[in-house]
């Protein structure tokens, strides 16, 4: 009886422990990863601008969206700003103080010892039916900023339903200065009224933030497999460079 009894109550830990894990798993995914979360612009730079928007505003709020969701997922999250600042103080309003303003981008991730850049942006081109997200990885990515990309690729393709390809891009300055894993993410195009119209709403924000945690949390599981395969092989790089609008 008492054996019995023991057994039950192993059995019910161990059924209470993997609901327990279960629900844990998913907070804890992430647990460890060190991610800047890059609202693009800010400040004197309002980024991209379309009657009663801009750029810099709207991507403070999907930035800070995206930053709660993965430090619920568990990550260490280190925002670029949480406010409509410069990186560089405001004195510094002289040449070149947007390049500044990027050249801080990048050492904020070398001093906060960032394991994954992701700077988010909104984009502007002449033709209003153009529509749809973009994942940018910058020119002849390593395998581990390729998983990235692609990771996050699929999710933002997949809710923005954009039809392009993973664009690389060689002028990226973020993207050719930093040495980690990395992606410059166009949620978006403010000069497509219905998606501009999505982009503002807190329940679309909201999806944009889920899907590049997903996206995160695939390339974090897709890394460790990386690792042990890219010791003697390295993948193509992927696609030419797709049809891109300009950058905003
Ligand atoms: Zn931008």
């Amino acid at each position: 009886m008492q054996n019995h009894l023991f057994g039950l109550l192993a059995c019910l830990a161990l059924v209470g422990h993997g609901a327990l894990a279960q629900a844990a798993q998913p907070r804890s995914s992430l647990a460890g990863q060190v991610i800047v979360v890059d609202a693009g612009h800010g400040g004197l730079d309002n980024g991209a601008r379309v009657p009663g928007l801009d750029e810099k505003d709207l991507v403070l709020s999907i930035s800070r969206e995206i930053a709660h969701m993965l430090r619920q997922a568990g990550a260490k999250v280190v925002e670029s700003r949480q406010a409509d600042d410069n990186l560089i103080p405001r004195g510094a309003k002289e040449r070149n103080f947007q390049r500044k303003n990027l050249e801080a981008r990048v050492e904020l991730a070398t001093r906060s010892d960032a394991g994954i850049f992701l700077s988010i942006h909104a984009n502007k081109y002449a033709d209003p039916s153009v529509h749809g997200a973009q994942v940018f990885i910058g020119e002849e990515p390593d395998p581990e900023r390729q998983l990235l990309g692609s990771c996050l690729h699929a999710e933002m393709s997949t809710l923005s339903g954009s039809r392009r390809q993973l664009d690389m891009i060689s002028d990226l300055y973020l993207m050719r200065h930093l040495k980690i894993p990395a992606a410059l993410i166009e949620v978006g195009f403010i000069s497509n009224t219905a998606e501009r119209s999505r982009l503002m709403q807190p329940a679309y924000q909201h999806a944009i933030a889920q899907a590049v945690t997903r996206g995160v949390m695939c390339f974090v599981r897709g890394r460790s497999a990386l690792q042990l395969s890219t010791h003697s092989s390295r993948p193509n790089p992927a696609q030419a460079p797709g049809a891109t609008a300009s950058l905003a």
